[in-house]
């Protein structure tokens, strides 16, 4: 199996791509419903309703929404969709879509084509079967999907795809997508009221979102060969390569043919779909790379980068590849990660993340720089909570990416600002003090962006324009994160206001009513911000001093969903009610366990039908060899000559038993963790008495791969899924 595999990759040569034309922008957005679309086949009212609804989120009347359907149906037909689907996002973190043709047979055995409003409007998908986490029995109410027109139409192969947010009966959010615009909204709001102090022009704050998608890819004949890596998406067994990615050679280094040949391909389905991917390279570990596109609005950022995976899985298998999203795919080479690059923008055009070049536009940056630092110090373990799951325990401080604990890097230059401003602002101001401090803010460089020093082992760094966050899984949907940045800071913004608003009622100016609040801010957040390398030991230690929280596996980490505080921030921001948050944490604790269970299953089963049987046919070469050699030399002889097979054979057993006796015990704790009725208990009983036995086994494994022949071994080695291309 594993010598066929490797023959036929060895045999591959890269597949001919062809793009529609030399220009990207005569192809971008054409399968996209977009602005130049709606213009040409929506009628004027329609199209207005539907750019009022993008912009200030009004709800489209019923007889509109027959004319956008009309007008979507017609298009659709110029592209050859003959059937539509509302495209949801369901809690199971991948999208989800239900095909409906636009035919329908009327009487005289004849047919049309009908698309109406109500088609467009609200589906009623048989989708009981997604986690619900208690809010839906499937035998009582449904699930709706409901359109979302500020994400526009698309369309694959023959189907027209509707974004929808996913809803239950009650009108509780079944999916990612419904808190996120929540949360959008909650900030919009927050952050406009903050501007006005500043610019009464601004009356509309959106938020940005830049994702960069890291991402392996293997051979499709290795995959096949790999049950472990087909079914839990990473390796279980394999020893570590003599050479793994200490080299770094492979970071920058030129792109694979074959790869290359993959990325053109679905990058110019991706530009179709109007995402608007930009770059490309390969990343650290060998076989990993990562594409990003430009950064666009955040709800649209959202789908996009769901609609890419999707694309991706799809193109990889006419290329023979799978992509492997896993956040961890081998043990002891990075893993994936998917940078979520945040920031706010103004309706005037101001990304309010930027410093500028005048002290009063200034202030405006600080306050909502101040601001982010703070929500991120009072909310640290809600953030953490969004971006925990069983396979971003594996990179979350495991020595290489971002560690568990959050932190705040701002750079050199801010924190001298910052800790200036700490000292500066005391009581009343003097008019010098005032001058100075105006200096001082006025001062900050725009170019900030180009020299802010990048430290990559900060979790939420500041980059010059907007804030990374860095520890976001690869698999992820990037909701879960936004949502909870977005309403941690809109939180936040309005504590702001409310301080600033005493103080202004107090009689203290306006300028010195906020740079005061943001002095506060800025020494009460302190213990988030961090500058050194966040990997060390060190900072573990220094973290505890400071209070932080260094949560390492996700069933602790969800903890705080059941926390009053976090009930109160989600309630308070309108983004999740009570119900909602429960069900979460219990659809994520389910998913955790249901992840550990899979792996669980095939380690148990690859170490007994595959692992266990090859080396017991080794060893009886061995002992076949050992009776030959006592034949030929005689009993006592052989005892010298046979000493080597004899030690090696002794070795195999026990590592044989050592598997056999670690495999019967990970069963049993399954069983007994099974057996446990509290979501929670059970996420645990995973987390700290069946997972670890992972490792013990491989252990025992890795040490097998090196004893047995080479042609014996069944699964691809380590060193062929990282380097054979
Ligand atoms: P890297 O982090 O790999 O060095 P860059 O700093 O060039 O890469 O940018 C990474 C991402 O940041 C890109 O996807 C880009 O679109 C995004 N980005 C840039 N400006 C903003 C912004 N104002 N809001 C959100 N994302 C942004
Ligand atoms: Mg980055």
């Amino acid at each position: 199996m594993r010598h066929a595999a490797l023959n036929e990759v060895r045999n591959r040569s890269p597949k001919v791509v062809e793009t529609p034309s030399a220009k990207i922008s005569e192809y971008f957005g054409t399968n996209v419903f977009n602005e130049d679309a709606m213009r040409m086949f929506l009628i004027e009212d329609a199209y207005y309703a539907v750019r009022q609804a993008i912009l200030e989120g009004t709800r489209i009347d019923r007889k509109l929404a027959d004319q956008v359907a009309s007008g979507m149906k017609e298009w659709a037909a110029t592209k050859g969709a003959t059937h539509y689907t509302h495209w949801f996002q369901p809690l199971t973190g991948t999208s989800a879509e239900k095909h409906d043709a636009f035919f329908e047979p009327i009487h005289g055995g004849r047919s049309i084509e009908r698309f109406d409003g109500s088609m467009l409007v609200q589906q009623e998908p048989d989708a009981s079967s997604f986690p619900n986490g208690g809010i839906r029995n499937t035998f009582e109410a449904r699930g709706y999907t409901a359109w979302d027109p500020s994400s526009p139409a698309f369309i694959i192969g023959r189907t027209l795809c509707i974004p929808t947010i996913f809803i239950s009966y009650t009108g509780d959010a079944l999916d990612y997508k419904m808190p996120l615009l929540r949360a959008i909204k909650a900030v919009d709001e927050a952050a406009t009221a903050v501007c006005q102090y500043f610019d009464k022009d601004v009356t509309k704050v959106t938020c940005t979102l830049g994702w960069e998608q890291e991402y392996f890819l293997i051979d499709e004949a290795l995959y096949y060969a790999r049950p472990d890596i087909m079914m839990a998406g990473r390796a279980l067994f394999g020893h570590l390569p003599a050479k793994g990615q200490q080299l770094e050679d492979h970071y920058f280094g030129s792109i694979p043919d074959r790869a290359q040949a993959f990325m053109r391909d679905f990058e110019t389905e991706a530009l179709k779909l109007g995402i608007p991917v930009k770059t490309r390279h390969n990343e650290v570990a060998p076989n990993q790379f990562e594409c990003a596109p430009v950064f666009e609005e955040l709800n649209l950022a959202v789908d996009h980068n769901m609609l890419l995976m999707d694309v991706m899985e799809k193109v990889a298998r006419k290329h023979q590849f799978r992509v492997l999203f896993h956040e961890k795919p081998y043990a002891g080479v990075n893993g994936s990660g998917k940078h979520n690059n945040w920031s706010l923008a103004t309706n005037t055009g101001k990304n309010l993340l930027r410093p500028a070049k005048t002290p009063k536009e200034n202030m405006l940056f600080l306050a909502f720089f101040v601001n982010t630092i703070k929500a991120i110090h009072s909310h640290a373990d809600v953030l953490r909570a969004s971006i925990a799951s069983a396979n971003n325990d594996h990179r979350l401080g495991a020595n290489e990416a971002p560690p568990a604990i959050i932190s705040v890097f701002i750079g050199e230059y801010l924190t001298k600002l910052l800790d200036g401003l700490e000292k500066n602002i005391k009581g009343a101001m003097s008019p010098e003090s005032k001058t100075e401090l105006k200096l001082n803010i006025g001062r900050i460089p725009s170019v900030l962006l180009d020299n802010t020093d990048r430290n990559r082992t900060s979790p939420f760094a500041f980059t010059g324009n907007k804030f990374e966050f860095r520890a976001v899984g690869s698999s992820a949907n990037c909701a879960a994160a936004m949502t909870v940045l977005n309403t941690i800071v809109a939180h936040q913004l309005q504590a702001f206001k409310k301080s600033v608003d005493a103080s202004i009622a107090k009689g203290v100016k306006k300028d010195e009513a906020v740079l005061r609040v943001i002095r506060d801010l800025i020494m009460e957040s302190k213990a988030i911000r961090f500058e050194g390398n966040g990997y060390g030991d060190e900072w573990k230690a220094e973290a505890a001093k400071r209070g932080l929280s260094n949560i390492a596996d996700t069933p602790r980490a969800l903890d705080v969903w059941s926390r009053k505080e976090t009930l109160e921030l989600f309630e308070s921001m309108g983004v999740l009610s009570e119900v909602e948050l429960k069900a979460r944490h219990e659809i994520e604790l389910h998913s955790y366990v249901l992840k550990l269970q899979i792996e669980g299953r095939v380690c148990g089963d690859l170490a007994q039908n595959h692992i266990v049987p090859t080396a017991i046919a080794y060893q009886n070469r061995l002992l076949e060899n050992v009776r030959g050699l006592r034949e030929v030399f005689g009993a006592e002889k052989a005892k010298k000559t046979a000493a080597t097979q004899i030690k090696l054979i002794e070795e195999m057993s026990d590592r044989i038993s050592g598997i056999m006796t670690l495999v019967e015990q990970m069963t049993e704790e399954r069983k007994k963790a099974n057996a446990l009725k509290d979501t929670r208990a059970k996420a645990i009983a995973y987390c700290d008495e069946v997972k670890p036995l992972f490792d013990r086994i491989r252990y025992h494994s890795d040490k097998l791969e090196l004893m047995v022949d080479d042609e014996l071994w069944p699964l691809p080695k380590m060193r062929e899924l990282m380097f054979t291309r």
